[in-house]
């Protein structure tokens, strides 16, 4: 049984945990982070854990490394006071009042608030090439939005897994710098809906090999090339690549919730249009968790932020922490003018 209930834990350690952290703690919270724990290729700190530079976030002229962007975000979080405990929120009870959520290995913890940021895995095909080359740089990614605008990707043959939407998105992209774009697809038709599919089959510089699938990643320090089989014959064949964008959906990380909020179809939470509040009140979620559209670390930063300021209202209106600095009620809309002149 917890000892003491908390303002506000924050389950996550991208940057949409930190920010709501560094919010919730400049706003007398005393916020608690779960950051979570090293599982396999997944590690605190998130996503840009496992890419090098990030040239897209504001603030760093020069490129930055995912993992020293991620380190500033939490030493900055520290410097406000934050807590932090490293280890995964593994069972949640958020009908319960007030919210309980069990650590891994810790005491269970008792919570009038929560923000789930708990993020998204970009699912990998699995090859042990293709994850060393994604962690050091060497060619392998699963954002091209983020990625291939980088001078290492630029007038190269790029490969492109999958058949969806996300891969005729991250297709479409990387023409605008590759010389080549091959989409390798393990069936004969796409997933994607027939707009986005017709806009890259019509498109002069992407190619389609259908039927057809990645079974290795060549490369020492940078990939070289792809090794792909033909799903009909088995016949094998390599290409000769600059680079693997790996686009063959996301998986957000809910298991821990068991079903208890409202998530869409692909199991992203559902939040209130324009705000970070869930389906149980005093639950917020924020960054990719609740996103499958932007998936940037900056949009996950700014629904940090708002997830923050919508728990220390919630706060404010139960009578817990201290007065929220901004008024928490929307704006009443002005008098008309009948009102006034009648008045
Ligand atoms: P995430 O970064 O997804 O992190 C959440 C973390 O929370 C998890 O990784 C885990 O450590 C922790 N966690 C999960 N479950 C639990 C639990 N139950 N208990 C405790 N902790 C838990 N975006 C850009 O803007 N620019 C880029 O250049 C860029 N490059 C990218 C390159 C790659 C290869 C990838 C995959 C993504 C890239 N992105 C980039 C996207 C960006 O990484 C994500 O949009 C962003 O990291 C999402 O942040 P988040 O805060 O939602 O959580
Ligand atoms: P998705 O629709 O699940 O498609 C994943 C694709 O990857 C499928 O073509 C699948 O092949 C392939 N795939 C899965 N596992 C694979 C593996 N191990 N090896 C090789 N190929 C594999 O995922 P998504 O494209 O990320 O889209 C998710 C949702 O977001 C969809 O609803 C989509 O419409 C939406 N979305 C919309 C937009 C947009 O409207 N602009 C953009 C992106 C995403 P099979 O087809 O053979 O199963």
């Amino acid at each position: 049984m917890a000892s003491k209930t908390e303002n506000v834990v924050i389950v996550g350690s991208g940057p949409a945990a930190w920010t709501a952290a560094i919010y919730a703690a400049r706003a007398n919270l005393n916020p608690l982070v779960y950051e979570g724990e090293v599982v396999g290729i997944d590690v605190p700190g998130g996503q840009l854990m496992l890419t090098t530079d990030i040239e897209n976030f504001p603030g760093f002229p020069e490129p930055i490394s995912g993992p020293s962007l991620m380190e500033r975000m939490k030493e900055q979080a520290l410097r406000y006071g934050v807590r932090v405990e490293s280890e995964l929120i593994v069972e949640a009870d958020l009908s319960a009042n007030p919210i309980r959520l069990k650590p891994n290995y810790g005491a269970e913890i008792a919570t009038h608030t929560i923000i789930v940021a708990t993020g998204a895995k970009a699912k990998w095909l699995g090859l042990p090439n293709e994850i060393r080359l994604a962690t050091n740089g060497g060619g392998v990614s699963a954002c091209a939005v983020c990625d291939a605008a980088l001078p290492f990707y630029r007038n190269q043959v790029l490969a492109v897994v999958g058949g969806g939407d996300t891969a005729m998105e991250e297709a479409l992209y990387t023409t605008k710098f590759a010389s080549e774009v091959l989409i390798i697809h393990r069936r004969d038709s796409f997933r994607a809906s027939k707009t986005m599919a017709s806009r890259v089959l019509g498109h002069p510089k992407i190619k389609v090999l259908w039927n057809s699938h990645v079974v290795d990643v060549i490369g020492g320090d940078a990939i070289t090339a792809v090794v792909v089989e033909d799903t009909v014959t088995g016949a094998r064949r390599e290409l000769a690549v600059g680079g693997l964008f790996v686009a063959i959906g996301h998986e957000p990380n809910t298991g821990f919730l068991k079903g208890q909020l409202e998530t869409t179809p692909h199991g992203y939470i559902v939040t209130q249009p324009g705000r970070t509040a869930t389906s149980i009140p005093g639950v917020f979620a924020a960054g990719d968790v609740i996103d499958d559209y932007y998936r940037q670390a900056i949009t996950s930063a700014g629904t940090g932020c708002m997830a923050a300021l919508e728990a220390e209202r919630y706060l404010a209106h139960h009578g817990i922490g201290e007065s929220p600095m901004i008024e928490t009620a929307e704006t009443a809309p002005p008098e008309t003018e009948t009102e006034t002149a009648g008045a």
